[in-house]
């Protein structure tokens, strides 16, 4: 599980987070949502190691990690602004973290396959990323990050790039994915369809502090106060 206890991080004397408290069970799809600037990214990068929490503690499985750097929590985080090693291709892009741990090659071969097939990249393997669409890449992106098998998935709106067709495609392919390996996801979007359709239970996060978690029909049919209602757009 992933344990945030009063989490709260300033920069200087803005306050992006303050009181976030919540507790994510293993295998769990967890969707933070909220206007531009409530802190939804700053969460993420927290849990991922990217930035320190000012005060609080975070836990991912019964470890205590403030203070453990990110590469020594295993954690994967894609961005909206992905990138991917130019000059390797879409195979060895997958397995690049596998490589890195030294996990034997006929066993990357295997992972790298099944990421790939699931996100309809079976194809490409072999094509650089430069011969890729902008969606393509982006389901690139996702599997390299989901082919490390990390305890925790960490997501920053990486559809957002994404005409209405790939995304619909990719979010369902996302899904599958989560279904069939189980590892707990927490999910940036501020598109309320996907967040309703992919959340075990939604974050709803305004001005840096949580107004409700929920799953999603609880949260729509009883917005606990108007920001929220008008966030996901309850009927009144
Ligand atoms: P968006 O939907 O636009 O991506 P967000 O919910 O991800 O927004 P954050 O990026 O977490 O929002 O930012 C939360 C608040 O913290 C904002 O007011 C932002 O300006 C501030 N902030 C974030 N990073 C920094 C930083 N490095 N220095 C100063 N302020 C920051
Ligand atoms: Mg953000």
């Amino acid at each position: 599980n992933v344990r945030l206890e009063d989490i709260k991080r300033r920069f200087n004397n803005v306050t992006a987070i303050e009181d976030i408290t919540f507790e994510i069970p293993d295998g769990e799809f967890w969707v933070l949502v909220g206007p531009s600037g409530c802190g939804k990214s700053t969460i993420l990068r927290t849990i991922a190691g990217l930035e320190t929490a000012t005060s609080g503690k975070l836990y991912i499985g019964d470890r205590l990690v403030n203070n453990i750097p990110a590469r020594q929590r295993d954690v994967a985080m894609v961005f909206q602004n992905y990138a991917l090693y130019p000059h390797m291709s879409v195979a060895e892009n997958i397995g690049f973290g596998l490589q890195m741990r030294k996990v034997d090659r006929k066993i990357i071969q295997e992972r790298v396959m099944n990421v790939a097939r699931s996100l309809s990249l079976d194809h490409l393997l072999d094509r650089k990323p430069k011969q890729l669409s902008g969606g393509q890449q982006q389901r690139v992106a996702l599997g390299r990050a989901i082919a490390r098998e990390p305890q925790v998935f960490l997501l920053d709106e990486p559809l957002s790039n994404l005409d209405a067709q790939l995304r619909d495609d990719t979010r369902a392919e996302l899904k599958q994915l989560h279904q069939e390996l189980g590892i707990t996801t927490i999910y940036v979007t501020h598109d309320q369809v996907e967040a309703m359709t992919l959340a075990d239970k939604i974050v709803v996060l305004n001005r840096g502090r949580i107004q409700q978690i929920g799953d999603p029909q609880t949260i729509y049919a009883s917005p606990s106060n108007q920001m929220v209602a008008t966030f996901l757009g309850s009927p009144p």
